[in-house]
């Protein structure tokens, strides 16, 4: 499937040279699995090792490259003192100093009488020019080795720059010599230079500006990964919409009963989804549509109404949602909503009893089951539809393009709808769902109580106490959040727990505590007692789940705020929206605190508009952070950035458009290379889905 071409690139990394099976590991870690990982690890600095001068004349602290010669060894008296060794380039005397190294090294490397090239930072220092552990010692011969730029990567502790050099430097004899995908002609209008040279010169850069987002290396590199993530998803896309689906058209009879009995009127927003969808619905295609609502802007309800007209066709459909409490949440709402209809709603979770579970299996297989709700468990083995036509999935970003992708292969005719509640902007909205159609609800409904953001140096925390303690007393509840910057990270899991046992230090029995390691069976206990009352202050983990509603609670103390991405903050502090009260959220940071994280927080303190929050997040960190990519199955960019390369997505965009309608199978000369490319960045499911269609 792949082209051979690219079996060099893709081998293990243990296959090059110069890596021992000790650091194969480290360098796993750091880069990835395969040689290609090596390849897009891109320098972030340069380290200019061309100066050289007599050191008669040399300039204080700069790194100096030359060749010296030994005349001197002095080793430390104490263990405390460094090794010294004496040397000479003819003009000058320089002492290298060594801490905690081997006699026998040094003496191997710097032999008293001979010559070496050195080069390392030199400093001048009671009279004399001294450098601190050389960064390179060779052979005098090799001085032309040394005197380079120096790219500097990151690393991680045991890998060293050089170690990395040696790698990078075999992966790039393993590029082979691709043809062009780029359409030179037409859509390229950047500065021309080809795939081949731009990673070969961006692993060997001239200064630091050839490592910028902007010079034409990143640029053609940024390019070329987005075309083939543009790519791939229209291919998506294209076979999805190609694909025969059922065309639901309702009666709206039940529609018509639910909507007469909600004890709301629907937002505009709300309508025109629902007519998006409902558009949809009636066509003979597949529908794959995101909705896009803020926390409260009432995707549920949508989701119901939309589900109801596929129901009044005689068909079933199913809610997905990310977690038990959810679910739950989802099932208790629309079982409410349904009240006036004879609909049978049920609700599938790990927790039911094998025979409350056959149960539901049973009827679902007969067709008695019109609206299923649970987790991802709904789409496992055993659950037998007699007809499914529609999945609502909720909070979507928790899933992932790939299960997305297993899930549309499953109920092949079923029509698909995403929710999520995370604002996206634009350009993440294009790499991560340009497969799909979206609605978005950016108007929540009316009479909703602004909510009020402060933000503040933790060191306010006793007054911050004090405060709570009113408003707790007034019957007030709160969440306490605590940031788990690593699922695994158990210094952060221990901070929670101690900032759990301080407050109940203040607040006795009434502090509850919820954290990524608890079972499900034991979350949904502490969030029962908190919705209840029984605690009324509930410290957490970022675990406490995105579409939980407790009216009551109306305050939420964020702890290391500048820990977490906006539009994180944003959702957070949107389960406090939904209150009887006007909410606080007040953000607590932690020194030291950059500028940056000071004005991001700031953004938070002037506007609840979570569209705008999410552009000014990706402006000021890079798309990565905002959403979480490890966890979020967001499309994670190793060249592009998408703080700086948005134009260049939407030039890919369009170019992608252009080249579908030419040649949709991608069959012409550049289509043949442009499927390389698809392989190069990985997207081989896009090629597989489009290969079989
Ligand atoms: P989301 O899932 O988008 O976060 P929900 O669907 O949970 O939001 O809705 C939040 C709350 O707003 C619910 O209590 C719901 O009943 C209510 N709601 C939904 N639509 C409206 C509306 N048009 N007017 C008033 N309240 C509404
Ligand atoms: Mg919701």
């Amino acid at each position: 499937m792949r082209p051979s071409i690219l079996y060099p690139l893709f081998s293990p990394i243990d296959s090059l040279k110069g890596i021992g099976a000790k650091y194969q590991k480290l360098i796993k870690n750091l880069c990835g699995p395969k040689v290609i990982d090596i390849l897009f690890h891109l320098p972030y600095n340069v380290v200019d090792r061309t100066y050289t001068s007599p050191l008669s004349n040399a300039i204080n602290n700069k790194i100096w490259t030359g060749v010296v010669t030994i005349t001197e060894h002095i080793p430390p008296q104490t263990k405390k003192h460094p090794y010294r060794v004496y040397c000479t380039d003819g003009t000058k005397e320089l002492v290298l100093i060594f801490f905690k190294v081997y006699k026998d090294s040094i003496e191997k490397n710097y032999p008293i009488g001979e010559k070496r090239a050195i080069s390392g930072k030199i400093e001048y220092f009671n009279g004399m020019w001294q450098m601190t552990h050389p960064d390179f010692v060779l052979p005098e011969s090799r001085l032309k080795d040394i005197l380079c730029l120096e790219p500097v990567y990151p690393l991680t502790s045991g890998i060293t720059n050089k170690m990395m050099t040696k790698l990078i430097k075999d992966s790039l004899n393993r590029v082979p010599s691709f043809s062009e995908w780029q359409d030179v002609g037409s859509q390229y209008d950047l500065e021309y230079i080809s795939f081949n040279d731009a990673i070969k010169r961006i692993h060997s850069p001239k200064n630091i500006e050839d490592l910028l987002p902007n010079s034409i290396l990143r640029k053609r590199l940024a390019y070329d990964e987005l075309l083939s993530n543009q790519l791939a998803l229209a291919l998506i896309r294209q076979r999805v919409k190609a694909k025969k689906g059922r065309s639901f058209v309702g009666d709206n009879s039940l529609y018509q009963k639910v909507v007469s009995s909600l004890p709301f009127s629907l937002t505009n927003a709300q309508i025109s989804a629902l007519d998006e969808i409902s558009q949809d619905q009636k066509t003979p295609y597949k529908m794959l549509r995101l909705l896009q609502g803020d926390v409260g802007s009432g995707k549920t309800v949508v989701a119901l109404l939309s589900m109801l007209k596929v129901i009044e066709n005689g068909v079933q459909t199913a809610l997905m949602a990310p977690t038990e409490i959810l679910a739950k949440q989802h099932y208790e709402t629309i079982l409410d909503l349904c009240k006036n209809t004879d609909l049978k709603v049920e609700l599938l979770t790990g927790k039911l009893r094998p025979k409350q579970k056959r149960e539901i299996y049973e009827a679902l297989k007969n067709g008695k089951i019109n609206i299923l709700i649970g987790t991802h468990a709904l789409f496992t083995e055993q659950v037998e539809f007699k007809d499914l036509g529609y999945v609502v999935i909720d909070e979507q970003h928790r899933f992932g393009v790939n299960q997305r992708l297993a899930l549309s292969k499953k109920g092949s005719l079923c029509d698909v709808l995403v929710m999520t509640a995370t604002p996206i902007p634009r350009s993440l909205l294009l790499t991560a769902y340009g497969d799909m159609d979206y609605s978005k609800i950016a108007e929540l409904p009316k009479g909703r109580k602004p909510s009020k953001t402060v933000v503040m140096n933790v060191n306010k925390l006793p007054s911050v106490i004090d405060a709570l303690k009113r408003k707790l007393e007034e019957g007030t509840r709160a969440y306490w959040v605590c940031p788990l910057v690593e699922e695994s990270d158990k210094s952060d899991l221990a901070a929670a727990t101690e900032r759990f046992e301080m407050l109940k230090n203040h607040f006795g029995d009434k502090v509850g505590l919820i954290h990524g390691k608890m079972k499900e069976s034991e979350k949904d206990v502490v969030m029962e007692e908190f919705k209840q009352g029984k605690k009324t202050l509930l410290v957490a983990t970022t675990v406490i789940e995105v579409g939980v509603n407790v009216p009551e609670a109306t305050i939420m103390i964020i702890e290391h705020a500048e820990r977490f991405g906006l539009a994180q903050l944003h959702q957070l502090r949107g389960r406090i929206k939904r209150g009887f009260d006007e909410g606080v959220c007040m953000l607590l940071y932690s020194y030291p605190i950059s500028n940056i994280s000071k004005e991001r927080l700031n953004i938070m303190k002037q506007t609840e508009d979570g569209f705008f929050i999410a552009e000014k997040d990706l402006e000021l960190r890079g798309g990565g952070e905002i959403l979480g990519t490890r966890q979020s199955g967001f499309a994670n960019f190793k060249l592009a950035d998408m703080s700086y390369h948005q134009n260049l997505l939407l030039k890919a965009r369009d170019d992608v458009i252009n080249i579908l309608k030419t040649d949709p199978k991608l069959e012409s000369k550049r289509g043949t290379a442009l499927k390389t490319l698809l392989y190069l960045f990985e997207q081989d499911e896009a090629v597989k889905t489009y290969l079989a269609g």
